[in-house]
């Protein structure tokens, strides 16, 4: 049997609710209604984007319906924008649900990352350059709102 504790109830004091709450910063990319996406502060490789609903989701299991179509519209708008900023067709879509998954903020929130499969970094080990990540999101904030 799994020895991984599994987290259930939202916790309000996570790192991404802070976000939403407008209480830590962040190099956004794109904002809606239902949605919010911004730079991956330790990418896996450049251009790293997270999407996250505006909903308490812990994981897959809580994400109401309305909210799967709104961070999945924003994941394709961000996947376009990165193709043309970071000059890559591959974009890998990735999601962990649980601890034993490699989740570790657990607020619901899709990876998009402009990489392969077969040359994907580590996952969150190492701070990128905030200079560098705030002239990503711009660059491709700029394509979205174009
Ligand atoms: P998970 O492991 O839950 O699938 O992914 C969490 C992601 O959030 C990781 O890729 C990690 O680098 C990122 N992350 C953790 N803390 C912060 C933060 O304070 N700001 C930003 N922008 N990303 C974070």
């Amino acid at each position: 049997m799994s020895q991984v504790s599994q987290q259930t109830a939202y916790d309000d004091n996570n790192i991404f609710a802070k976000m939403l709450n407008g209480d830590i910063p962040y190099h956004k990319v794109y904002e809606d209604d239902k949605t919010l996406a911004f730079m991956d502060i330790m990418p896996q490789a450049e251009g790293h984007v997270l999407v996250i609903p505006k909903q308490k989701a812990v994981d897959l299991a809580d994400l109401e319906p309305e909210y799967a179509a709104a961070v999945l519209m924003t994941c394709k708008k961000i996947m376009q924008a990165q193709r043309q900023v970071f000059k890559r067709e591959g974009i890998i879509q990735m999601q962990l649900n649980g601890s034993e998954a490699g989740q570790t903020v657990f607020h619901y929130h899709v990876h998009l990352i402009p990489s392969s499969i077969h040359e994907l970094g580590k996952h969150a080990i190492k701070m990128a350059n905030q200079d560098e990540l705030a002239e990503q999101a711009q660059q491709l904030a700029a394509i979205i709102n174009a």
